[in-house]
């Protein structure tokens, strides 16, 4: 466990067991140097205990990383709920997070994540006041796909020199939450869409609404495009799909798409740029943390904007000094980190 720890150079490791809702919960704090740690709440099912605890582990340095170089006032974590296997009322099992979460008085701010819905958060907040994403605040997504949006408008300008998306074409994977707001908003500018999901129902959508080209899940790699949008799971970049990819700029929401972090300089030797999933996919947690903190709609839109400006820059000073963006990107959210424990917040 200790070893877990080091390795995911975290803080502290929250574990909270309530037998009576069935509640069996993992926060997993990287930092609070910057102040407050801030991530999701995953709620889904796992093989293994020891499975929970490393997902949970092994996000929350992104977490991290991502409000560093977004600039807010926090730090990362990330919380897993374990889904019981038997029957259980949702309600009285949120509540029972929240407590867990009051009980950490303020050092983790948790929100919506794969499995987890406005309702949840709203029965969290029954019992716990450090909780975004409750119904009056509402869905993270579409500031995550704004924020992806920027970035591939960023990463096409930088290659081509033109602000234009008319006739790119981008290979998307998964039509989920952000997936399907990223799609409308390119078909919307005019980019042309071959799109890949599990979910018939959602591909069929995509086709009739953004008249989008649907391919089978495992054929959206090979497909020849100008960007690949990886908006579902996260390690598509890997031993088995590196040599299958047809594009020249990967840029999506997936979090963690680099399977090892030596998946990124085989990109930069394919000449495909890579657009590190925490800073474009930042645009969620700026929502939440600028909602929690009473900041106004337009002045979080703008913030989310900023990501295409940061890409950009990425983009330039990894060509410059003939680097990965990923390396320098984690350089960047570790100098930030590393600085601010000089002198951490209150
Ligand atoms: P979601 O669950 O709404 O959507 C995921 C989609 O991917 C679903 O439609 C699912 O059917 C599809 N999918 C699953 N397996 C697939 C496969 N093998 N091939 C193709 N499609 C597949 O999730 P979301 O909220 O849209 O998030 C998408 C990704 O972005 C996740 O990796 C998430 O961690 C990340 N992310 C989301 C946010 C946010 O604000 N929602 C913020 C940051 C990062």
């Amino acid at each position: 466990m200790f070893e877990l720890m080091e390795n995911a150079g975290l803080e502290r490791l929250h574990l909270a067991c309530d037998p009576e809702t069935g509640l069996r919960a993992i926060v997993a704090i990287h930092s609070t140097v910057r102040g407050p740690a801030i991530g999701g709440c995953r709620f889904i099912t796992y093989k293994s205990e020891n499975d929970a605890v490393i997902d949970a582990s092994r996000l929350a340095r992104g977490m991290s990383y991502k409000a560093a170089l977004a600039g807010l006032p926090h730090g990362g974590a990330k919380a897993v709920i374990i889904k019981p296997e038997h029957n259980f009322d949702r309600v009285a099992l949120m509540k029972s997070f929240g407590r867990f979460v009051e009980d950490l008085g303020g050092r983790y701010i948790t929100a919506m994540d794969s499995g987890t819905q406005t309702s949840d958060m709203d029965a969290i907040s029954q019992t716990c006041q450090w909780v975004t994403c409750t119904s009056q605040s509402g869905d993270p997504s579409p500031m995550t796909a704004l924020g992806v949006f920027e970035g591939i408008k960023a990463a096409i300008r930088y290659r081509t020199g033109n602000d234009s998306l008319k006739g790119i074409h981008v290979a998307l994977q998964g039509l989920g939450h952000v997936g399907y707001a990223v799609a409308k908003m390119l078909y919307a500018s005019g980019a042309h869409l071959t799109v890949s999901d599990i979910d018939q129902g959602k591909l069929l959508k995509a086709v009739n609404e953004l008249g989008a080209k649907a391919v089978a899940a495992d054929k959206i790699y090979s497909v020849s495009a100008d960007v690949f949008c990886p908006c579902g799971l996260g390690a598509i970049i890997n031993d088995h799909t590196i040599n299958e990819l047809n594009c020249d700029i990967v840029a999506g929401s997936a979090n963690n798409q680099l399977e090892r972090e030596e998946h990124g300089e085989l990109l930069r030797r394919r000449h495909i740029m890579y657009a590190p999933d925490y800073l474009i996919n930042a645009g969620g947690l700026i929502f939440v943390a600028m909602q929690h903190a009473g900041q106004n709609d337009a002045a979080i839109k703008a913030k989310v904007r900023q990501i295409g400006t940061s890409l950009y820059q990425l983009f330039q000073q990894a060509d410059q000094e003939d680097r990965c963006t990923h390396r320098i990107a984690n350089e960047r959210a570790e100098g930030i980190i590393a600085r601010a424990s000089l002198h951490p917040a209150a």
